[in-house]
């Protein structure tokens, strides 16, 4: 039977493909598929690991001391039973042979199976066997993770895909909640679509599957429940809607909008090379968002003329609290820089918390276990400033990479002067520690991101400190509205086109001009077209956003004259639906040089 799901749609496209669900817990588990000479010993690292969890689990039985519960030895017993049992191992192996998965992944996709058929079972003892069924899966991937680090598809290499294998393609990834640092893993993955239970159209989980540029919808509330391993789904990420085993029609539909928005990707790919100059020959500077050093090369391909937002957190987290050290850090930003061949790359320093901590955490943990409101807490140059020796080692990091080229340094939710006071000094103590080891750096501008409405609101002086700002919409409407950007209940209200939001930004546009200072905007309103007219009418030149999105803003800025815009601009800004009024002003196109 078909049924739709309805969330929030985060990336756009068709994605058509077999569901494959993955407990949030078990997302970080490797994903790819194991080519036919390697089947044999995928099932082999599989016949090893049980072997030795099972040595593990009648070791722990013989040692048990005399005092120990009788229970505990049946509770082994029972974990062996299940580990030899042919419902787990046995399944585990067809996977392996049918799919091409590998090991980790196809032992995951089988416990989902089993957890589904305990959740179903009558008998409230049966279904509590679950646990130790997961129990057992657990010590299974612990075993195959230590066993064999590094198994996974190298930098670099060509993923394999499932039709390398005669397998069915594509496969789309169904999950209660998908970290930010999780998701990254996938930009090089098997999957060509998400779904999640949870999450909000900027959490910073949606904005990692917008850069992976394939059709994603979260929010989907009970999709993971609804949703079973191989079902058939159609992911509409332009309507946020799931469509679980479609109808040989539906399906066919689908299909269609799938090559036609294959050919506007290809048309709009044309403009990759085209200078992004409006009708009145005003030139604007579409620059690149980026999580990591690889993803330089993206943006070059995808015409930016620069990043404009290097999201540096992603190199510190799921390192189990091992951070990146100076080194380390930066060899990733010379890597980009030296990508970049002398474009601009602006590095923010980490923006860690909220809902990007550094280590794995549900949601749900880090509201309950960690911090009552973590938005509102230790967050970006807040930690940093707690931490001022990490903090001096990524501006040195960041300072060492300006000699390879272009580098800007932009300061995350700054609100406070007393914050701009402490990060001058760190910078200028990180300098003077560079001097002191004779070690070169360039000329670096320094920017504050306008994200909290304090900030939009004191832009100003913030200025008389700063080369430029650049504003992170996605912040700004989150503490501008109070709504959690990351929470699907409260979505619904997340308004980039409410009149408050509209004049912080218009607002903070104005004051960086007046005072001759860069601005740029690299929240996810850069990268939305709905929002391109709006923006140049407040006069900006400078958007950052996902590469994807670079060719179709393009586009945009190529069919406008900003004289027209700008005349519209403060109708705009008082009416009383600001939306509509845009709609009815800024639509109409004047010419339209297209890459057709
Ligand atoms: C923003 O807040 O708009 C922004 C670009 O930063 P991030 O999304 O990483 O919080
Ligand atoms: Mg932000």
């Amino acid at each position: 039977m078909s049924i739709q799901v309805f969330g929030t749609p985060v990336s756009r496209g068709v994605a058509i493909g077999r569901a494959v669900l993955v407990a949030s817990s078990r997302v970080d588990v490797a994903h790819y598929f194991v080519p036919t000479e390697r089947i044999d010993s995928e099932i082999e690292r599989l016949r090893v690991a049980r072997d030795a969890v099972s040595t593990e689990l009648s070791t722990l039985k013989r040692d048990l001391p005399p005092e120990a519960p009788t229970e505990l030895s049946a509770l082994l017993d029972v974990h062996l039973m299940l580990l030899h049992d042919e419902s787990l191992t046995g399944a585990t192996k067809q996977w392996i042979v049918e799919r091409h998965y590998n090991a980790e992944w196809a032992l995951s996709a089988q416990l989902e199976v089993l957890a589904r058929q305990f959740d179903e079972m009558d008998d409230e003892y049966l279904r509590e066997r679950k646990a130790d069924v997961e129990q057992v899966a657990e010590r299974l991937l612990r075993f195959l993770a230590r066993a064999k680090p590094g198994q996974a598809v190298p930098a670099g290499a060509e993923v394999p895909r499932a039709r390398d294998f005669g397998g069915e393609e594509p496969l789309v990834l169904v999950a209660n909640d998908v970290a930010p640092a999780d998701m990254i893993q996938f930009k090089r993955s098997v999957f060509t679509g998400f779904v999640t239970d949870v999450g909000g159209r900027t959490s910073h989980t949606a904005i990692v599957a917008r850069s992976l540029d394939i059709p994603a919808v979260v929010g989907a509330r009970e999709a993971s429940r609804l949703i079973r391993q191989d079902d058939w789904l159609v992911i509409d990420g332009d309507a946020g809607v799931v469509i679980v085993n479609p109808s040989p029609i539906v399906l066919e539909e689908y299909r269609f909008r799938q090559r036609q928005s294959e050919l506007e990707r290809a048309r709009l790919n044309r403009l990759r090379h085209t200078p992004a100059v409006t009708l009145d020959g005003q030139a604007v500077e579409l620059l690149a968002n980026i999580e990591l050093p690889g993803d330089a090369a993206v943006a070059l391909e995808a015409g930016a003329v620069g990043v404009g937002l290097f999201r540096s957190e992603f190199l510190f987290m799921n390192r189990g609290g091992d951070l990146p050290g100076e080194d380390e850090q930066f060899v990733a930003y010379r890597d980009a820089v030296v990508a970049m061949q002398g474009l601009p790359v602006t590095i923010r320093t980490v923006d860690i918390g909220a809902d990007k901590p550094l280590d794995r955490m549900s949601l749900q943990e880090l509201r309950h276990e960690h911090a009552l409101n973590p938005a509102l807490g230790l967050r970006a140059i807040r930690w940093s400033l707690s931490e001022p020796d990490m903090f001096r080692q990524q501006l040195r990091a960041i300072l060492r990479a300006s000699a390879y080229g272009n580098v800007r340094i932009l300061i995350p939710m700054v609100a406070h002067m007393g914050e701009i006071r402490l990060t001058l000094d760190a910078l200028a103590r990180a300098r003077q520690q560079l001097d002191d080891a004779g070690c070169s750096y360039g000329q670096v501008q320094v920017g504050a991101m306008i994200e909290v409405p304090a900030a939009a609101l004191a832009v100003g002086r913030f200025l008389d400190h700063f080369d430029f700002v650049s504003v992170g919409t996605n912040d700004l409407i989150q503490y501008t509205l109070a709504i959690d950007r990351s929470d699907d209940a409260v979505s619904h209200l997340f308004d980039p086109w409410h009149p408050a939001v509209l004049r912080l930004i218009a607002d903070t546009i104005s004051q960086a001009h007046a005072r001759g200072k860069g601005v740029s905007v690299c929240g996810e309103m850069a990268g939305d077209a709905a929002f391109t007219d709006l923006l140049l009418a407040m006069g900006l030149r400078s958007f950052s956003m996902h590469p994807a999105r670079i060719a179709a803003i393009k586009q945009r800025v190529l069919r406008v004259d900003t004289r027209r815009l700008a005349a519209g601009l403060p109708a705009v800004l008082s009416a009383e639906d600001p939306a509509l009024e845009a709609a009815r002003l800024f639509a109409p196109v004047l010419s339209a040089p297209s890459a057709a």
